[in-house]
């Protein structure tokens, strides 16, 4: 850590913030500058709350120069993590994987037909909620269970992985022979009981980017699951709320070089919640995977304008056909696979 003193700062304000970083465990080295005094502060600061140091008196900004997460930072895994599944599919590695399907199971005939067109297209995971965490207590909930018999039936049909939301510790059990990928959604990304209980099976998390949340924030929630042995975690952009209303939420395309930078995790980019707009979808999938991302999650339905929820953001099977084909150029232009 980096404490900056102010140019006015007294000889007792220097010696009483070094007595708080010793007392703390911190070894100082001070550097007395011309203007300004400068202490460098080394040992265990990525537990320690910057802020009570930033309130001492003639104390300028305090900086924190190593990571707070140990096990999402790069230097843990310095050639990146490649999360390995079923069929050969991995996601972290020269392969963009591509996982869709409806925003929720809604019927048999709904998940069968998007399973089909969805592998018909080149994806390899089918996605689709069954516990849906919905804005209003009235809209659809989701089919739980039931729901995701069928998803893995048709999923099994036509070669394909699950990925579904799990919105509580008690859902976990229940789902956990239907998915190959636990979905954490961005309302729950904070859900630090739910996120330690996941750190605990061993099945892979997808992680999504909660709607106000900083990178760092990710990457603690991510150091959660990871720090209870489950080193199978991708991250997911999924849009931040901003003050811009011309879409539902403000894709943040760049956190994909981010956290490529600050993580050896995997990350994958969901242009549908994204965006919140169907023709808008395509422009932003085909920025992500441009911009390194590791995959992308993309609402699909046969009906979509029908669907049962986000359905101004699901794309009709010929629409996402198309992006798929758009996406294995930029793929090949990256150096990567679809
Ligand atoms: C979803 O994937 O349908 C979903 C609810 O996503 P998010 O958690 O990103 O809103
Ligand atoms: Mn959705």
């Amino acid at each position: 850590m980096i404490v900056a003193m102010q140019e006015k700062a007294t000889e007792e304000q220097i010696d009483a913030v070094i007595d708080a970083m010793v007392e703390a465990g911190v070894g100082v080295h001070r550097t007395t500058g011309a203007m300004q005094t400068i202490l460098a502060g080394v040992g265990p600061t990525a537990s320690l709350d910057l802020s009570k140091f930033e309130n001492l008196a003639g104390v300028l900004h305090v900086h924190r120069i190593s990571s707070p997460y140990k096990l999402a930072g790069r230097g843990f895994r310095p050639e990146g993590t490649v999360v390995e599944f079923r069929n050969g599919v991995t996601v972290g590695g020269r392969q963009v994987a591509v996982m869709a399907g409806p925003c929720s199971i809604e019927n048999r005939a709904q998940i069968f037909e998007t399973a089909k067109r969805v592998k018909e297209s080149g994806g390899s995971f089918l996605r689709g909620g069954a516990y849906k965490p919905r804005s209003s207590p009235y809209a659809f909930q989701g089919m739980g269970i039931p729901g995701l018999e069928l998803m893995r039936e048709a999923a099994e049909a036509h070669g394909l992985l699950v990925v579904s939301e799990v919105m509580e510790i008690s859902q976990i059990e229940p789902m956990l022979p239907f998915v190959d990928l636990f979905q954490v959604g961005a309302r729950n990304m904070q859900n630090f009981n739910l996120l330690r209980e996941l750190g605990l099976i061993r099945k892979p998390v997808l992680l999504k980017r909660g709607m106000a949340a900083t990178i760092e924030e990710l990457l603690l929630s991510s150091e959660y699951i990871l720090s209870g042995g489950n080193y199978d975690v991708i991250l997911c952009e999924r849009g931040i709320r901003t003050y811009e209303t011309a879409t539902r939420n403000t894709m943040d395309i760049s956190a994909i070089p981010v956290v490529k930078k600050l993580s050896h995790l995997p990350i994958v980019g969901d242009p549908s919640h994204g965006t919140g707009r169907r023709d808008m979808v395509a422009p932003l999938a085909r920025a992500a995977v441009a911009a390194g991302a590791d995959g992308i999650i993309v609402e699909v339905h046969p009906n979509a304008d029908k669907a049962a929820s986000d359905a101004a953001q699901t794309l009709y099977p010929d629409q996402f056909d198309k992006l798929m084909s758009e996406l294995r150029l930029i793929a090949t232009a990256v150096g990567r696979t679809i």
